[in-house]
């Protein structure tokens, strides 16, 4: 994956762009692709020109590091998602690898303590990536922190990224080295297509079923502001423009419905979002 910071000068021109298409009546701008968007450095003020350009701003972070979060928290992102796999270092540093769970529980409470400071109003979401090893009282500490700090806290099964890899899966040619995580998982690739496609057989008409939402409503732009295909495939030969300021918005729609990969992805009901729980602690 290509890494790199957007700049402010090219953030004005994207959100320039969006407001001139207006592709739908109500749009979010999240400020990240991947990355870790704290570690930029001007990311408050992006947040403030998502805001002023009269966008819903979002951020989602792993929170392993304390850069700017008073600002980060003033500038009011309409959502502020956190991602972790586990509350203690143990288990966390299993998935979130080089990670510390001290570090994140640390910053959970600077950001509650600045929002109540400034009071402000950002929808502030835990999200638990739930394998098999952080079930216990990694899980019950995650609930009793969101409880203590206001935060919601959704669970949901992890799974494999990116999509290629589930698609390697099910031909029975995932490397080796992707083994360790997948025996972490609470659904193996191929039970969680199987659940997938049984979901697909039984609503054939659901919008989300019918075509894929990374397809119908929403676009990856990277910090260079090329497009991939969406954000489950990193394959960049699948990329649909190499610039989204001078692509127009059709000609990236129909170069994301040219894509053979989209029918493989389908075809295995890898593009339903799904949220699948089995979040009892153990
Ligand atoms: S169908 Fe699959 S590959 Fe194609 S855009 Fe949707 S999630 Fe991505």
């Amino acid at each position: 994956m290509p890494k790199g910071l957007m700049s402010k000068a090219t953030l004005a021109k994207v959100l320039d762009k969006i407001d001139r298409e207006r592709p739908a009546e109500r749009i979010m701008v999240g400020l990240y692709d991947w990355g870790e968007p704290t570690l930029h450095p001007q990311l408050a003020e992006m947040i403030k020109m998502v805001k002023d350009a009269g966008f819903e701003s979002q951020i989602s972070s792993n929170l392993n590091v304390d850069n700017q979060l008073r600002d980060l928290v003033k500038s009011e992102p309409n959502s502020f998602i956190v991602s972790t796999s586990g509350m203690y270092d143990a288990t966390y540093d299993a998935t979130h690898t080089g990670g510390s769970a001290k570090m994140l529980k640390s910053n959970l409470y600077k950001l509650a303590w600045y929002r109540d400071r400034y009071d402000t109003n950002t929808d502030f979401v835990i999200y638990y990536h739930l394998y098999k090893h952080n079930r216990g009282r990694d899980l019950l500490a995650a609930r009793e922190i969101a409880k203590e700090l206001g935060f919601r806290l959704e669970t949901f099964a992890a799974y494999l990224y990116p999509m290629e890899k589930n698609l390697a899966a099910i031909d029975g040619i995932l490397p080796q080295h992707d083994q360790a995580l997948v025996d972490l998982l609470l659904l193996t690739p191929e039970q969680r297509i199987r659940l997938l496609r049984k979901a697909a057989a039984n609503t054939p008409d659901h919008p989300m079923v019918r075509d894929c939402s990374h397809r119908t409503g929403k676009m990856s732009i990277r910090f260079d502001t090329s497009v991939p295909l969406c954000c489950t495939v990193y394959d960049q030969s699948t990329d649909v423009a190499q610039s989204f300021l001078d692509t127009p918005h059709e000609d990236i729609q129909t170069a994301k419905y040219n894509r053979s990969i989209c029918a493989q992805c389908m075809g295995n009901a890898l593009h339903i979002v799904a949220r699948i729980h089995g979040d009892n602690p153990d």
